[in-house]
């Protein structure tokens, strides 16, 4: 036993000399330990003081605690001191909104160490702001685990960022909902981009079509146009264009467009592509063409209808002409044996007898004087017309011969203008006018009053505008268009003797001659009748 006992000591003594050794080791790191961690602590201060150089806020916190560290832009940004800040919860004193779980957060630190991602804040003031946000876990030596947290605030950055996204969604749909085909065409003609509608204007789909330029869809007699003006747009001698072209859809069928073509340079004022608008103006063409169809088929059908309405009226008038000469001679036939029954047997009948003969004569002399009249009108729309130099002066002195009887009979004055001017007409018709217009002013007037007519003329450019005035009965405006109608007349043939034909030959004959007529008159103001024909003096003697 005694031998044995001596080395147990030595056993345990040499494994004391050991724990001794371990212990020695374990102070002497542990001290290394300490002096490390002093120094962490150390350089964390030296880091807080150039934190505050620091633009971007920053601050510490004790996972599962409270901030240790706030710097100045910490301050600046959220709005809260330093003294505000330490020891509380950061997400409790911002309001922190994560993208995710916050235990979620931590355990990440934990394992990974870090986490970086977008976090909304609210400001002292209430402010929310969108930070950019690094977080960083830190062990330290006493085994605390601390977060060094730096955000940047990216608030502004995420409105630009939205409204841009907003503006893009606003294109797109500008883009895609447009009633209109919109394109971007690349410099060599090929589709850069193309909106729905103009896929549907031409029936390719859009994958097709980006593989296609513009030039193999459209029609080729197009092509050559288009492009000229994409030459000028690229040579700057056109800021945009407009055009009318076809474009061969994919089913073959041939589709119009209305064309607006636009460069887009870049910043360096090099081409870059064009926009093209391209509007579907099929439908229209075709209205167009629809309407030019049966404007001309209307054409051709007013022709025909003419032609036929003008044959029909020659025959009326041919016939109106023979049967108005037809019908003068039992006319005369009745008007002669009336005369003659008269004259041999006069004495034998009684007054009765004798005034219903004279009856017949006044009213068979009547009916031939308006057989004259239609004959003379029918003759008028019928006759071949050359116009020829009048002068005016003649014709009304022929006129006032023919009525010198009726005239004096009826003790009129007339007034009549020195030297009336030559006017561009034919002598027979503007007779039958003129002496239309002085035996009406002659003949409708007021009882007891001496007719006073007046011929004087007016030049209205190179046109004479004849006057014949009167001081009769006047005429009620509403008639002053109808009275120019064949029998269209205003009084009885008791009180004023007519056939309704003068004033239709007056307005046949002008028209015949080109020119125009009219009057100013008021029932009890007499009547101021006119027409006017080209001048045909020295001076307008070239203006036929
Ligand atoms: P007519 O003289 O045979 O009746 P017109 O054609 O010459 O036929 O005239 C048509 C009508 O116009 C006349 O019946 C008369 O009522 C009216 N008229 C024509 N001239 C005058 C005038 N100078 N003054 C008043 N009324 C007139």
């Amino acid at each position: 036993m005694s031998s044995a006992q001596p080395t147990v000591v030595t056993e345990i003594e040499s494994l004391r000399k050991q724990l001794l050794e371990l212990q020695h080791a374990h102070d002497v790191l542990r001290h290394q330990l300490a002096k490390q961690s002093l120094n962490i602590e150390l350089s964390l201060l030296d880091k807080a003081a150039l934190v505050d150089e620091s633009l971007d806020p920053l601050f510490v916190w004790r996972l599962y605690d409270g901030i240790t560290l706030w710097n100045c832009a910490a301050e600046d940004l959220y709005g809260f001191s330093a003294a505000e800040a330490f020891g509380r919860r950061s997400h409790e004193l911002l309001q922190t909104r994560h993208p995710l779980p916050l235990t979620e957060l931590e355990s990440i630190l934990l394992t990974e160490g870090q986490w970086a991602g977008e976090l909304i804040h609210t400001t002292k003031d209430g402010r929310t702001i969108v930070v950019d946000s690094r977080q960083r876990l830190i062990h330290r030596a006493d085994g605390q685990l601390l977060v060094v947290e730096s955000n940047r605030n990216i608030t502004e950055k995420k409105a630009v960022e939205v409204a841009l996204r907003l503006s893009e969604a606003r294109f797109r749909d500008t883009f895609e909902q447009a009633a209109v085909g919109i394109a971007h065409v690349g410099l060599e003609g090929n589709w850069l981009l193309v909106n729905q509608r103009l896929c549907d204007i031409v029936g390719y789909s859009r994958e097709e079509l980006l593989k296609r330029s513009f030039t193999e869809i459209t029609y080729p007699e197009d092509v050559e146009r288009d492009w000229n003006c994409v030459r000028k747009l690229l040579a700057g001698e056109l800021s945009a264009y407009d055009m009318e072209k076809r474009y061969i859809c994919r089913d073959g069928s041939i589709t119009w467009v209305n064309l607006t073509v636009a460069l887009v340079r870049n910043e360096h004022d090099q081409p870059g592509y064009f926009i093209s608008i391209v509007e579907d103006i099929n439908s229209r063409r075709k209205a167009e063409e629809e309407v030019r169809i049966l404007n001309a088929t209307l054409e051709q059908r007013v022709r025909e209808r003419t032609a036929s309405l003008e044959e029909a009226n020659r025959e009326l008038e041919a016939f109106a002409y023979t049967t108005s000469h037809d019908l003068r001679a039992p006319l005369r036939t009745l008007e002669g044996f009336s005369q003659a029954i008269l004259e041999d047997y006069g004495d034998k009948l009684d007054s009765l007898g004798r005034s219903y003969l004279d009856r017949i004569t006044v009213a068979a002399r009547r009916m031939d004087l308006l057989i004259q009249d239609l004959l003379n009108y029918s003759r008028l729309t019928r006759a071949e017309l050359r116009l020829e130099r009048v002068p005016l002066q003649s014709i009304t002195q022929q006129v006032v011969r023919h009525l010198e009887r009726t005239l004096q009979e009826s003790g009129a004055t007339l007034d009549m203008q020195e030297n009336l001017p030559a006017v561009w007409g034919n002598s027979a018709i503007l007779i039958q006018v003129v002496s239309n217009l002085i035996g009406n002013a002659l003949k409708f007037i007021g009882p007891n009053v001496t007719p006073h007519v007046g011929i004087y003329t007016e030049r209205r450019g190179e046109f004479v505008r004849v006057w014949v005035v009167d001081n009769g009965i006047g005429i009620e405006p509403r008639h002053h268009q109808s009275i120019f109608e064949v029998f269209h007349r205003l009084h009885g043939s008791e009180a004023y003797p007519g056939t309704g034909i003068g004033l239709a030959i007056v307005r046949k004959g002008i028209e015949r001659l080109g020119g125009a007529f009219g009057l100013e008159s008021e029932v009890g103001k007499g009547s101021r009748f006119w027409f006017e024909l080209k001048d045909a003096s020295e001076h307008h003697g070239l203006a036929q």
